[in-house]
């Protein structure tokens, strides 16, 4: 496999990070997952964009250009023969000194890795995800805001941690409030009567690239939806209940903390979004 690093495509085993990156040693940096499908790469402006917010809220400034992070991206896929795929786009700090002070980092590190996708198994989309509300809540937006899509996982990791220990795939996360925020990689919507609600960004939500195209499809389908504050109790009484993001991309959810959500198998909505988004991504944004 090839990989970008800093300007060049090379070996996977070349591929290597001082130590002294900030990246590493602080967590401080930002990055994107992005989708390839069928040759195209899914909605990438909309991901250099929020790349561009995540850098600019922690004060990195990106000496690339716009064209320059998309050339690099398409580069790394055409290196790799891919058509379908998983990229995952990194920006580091850089290399510093063993102390926080970031303004010693000269040079931001920007690394592209692109492979294959390793999905949720089919069970799932066919059957549904169990889900728990952990006790890891969401990070304090006058902490870290969560809209930051940075490289400090240990809150997600933590929550996921306790989601797999009690069985279960993916991990609900409260906010300081007690209010859904998201799960540790998707963002969570539910529907009840017929209306589709989604936690707000503003609750610690991501502002999830997938998110905004379930609204869209809710949009051209005419489906009522509503970004508000939902509580546990409004999960647990939910008729459906499903999650979105670029590696799941819109998988359903039948149990969460041991409720069966509705029927206990993916209700009509979820499907018809699910339907909906694959049709719309193949083929779908910037072209190799
Ligand atoms: N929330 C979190 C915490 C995430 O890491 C992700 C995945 N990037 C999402 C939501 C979903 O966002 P997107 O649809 O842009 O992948």
């Amino acid at each position: 496999m090839k990989v970008y690093l800093n300007g060049d495509l090379v070996e996977e085993a070349d591929a290597k990070v001082s130590v002294f990156d900030h990246g590493l040693l602080y967590g401080d940096g930002v990055f994107e997952g992005i989708r390839l499908y069928d040759g195209c790469v899914f909605r990438l402006d909309e991901h250099l964009e929020r790349l561009n917010r995540s850098a600019r809220a922690i004060m990195l400034d990106l000496p690339w250009s716009r064209e320059e992070l998309s050339e690099a991206v398409c580069n790394t896929c055409r290196a790799n023969d891919l058509r379908d795929g998983y990229i995952r786009l990194i920006v580091t700090r850089g290399a510093g000194t063993l102390g926080l002070n970031p303004m010693l980092c000269k040079d931001p590190t920007l690394i592209v890795i692109a492979d294959n996708i390793q999905l949720y198994p089919d069970k799932y989309y066919k059957e549904g995800l169990k889900v728990i509300t952990v006790s890891t809540r969401r990070m304090n937006p006058g902490a870290v805001p969560p809209k930051i899509k940075s490289l400090n996982y240990l809150n997600n990791i933590l929550a996921k941690i306790q989601a797999i220990q009690s069985g279960c795939m993916e991990a609900v996360m409260l906010n300081d409030q007690g209010f859904v925020a998201e799960c540790t990689g998707e963002n969570i919507f539910t529907v009840s009567k017929g209306v589709v609600y989604t936690p707000d960004t503003s609750a610690g939500a991501l502002d999830g690239i997938t998110r905004q195209v379930a609204i869209e499809i809710a949009e051209e389908q005419k489906v009522p939806l509503r970004e508000t504050n939902l509580t546990t109790y409004d999960l647990w009484t939910a008729d459906e209940c499903f999650l979105t993001g670029t590696a799941a991309e819109i998988v359903p959810v039948t149990e969460v903390d041991g409720r069966k959500v509705g029927e206990g198998r993916p209700g009509p909505i979820t499907l018809s979004f699910m339907k909906e988004f694959r049709s719309r991504v193949s083929g779908d944004g910037t072209p190799l």
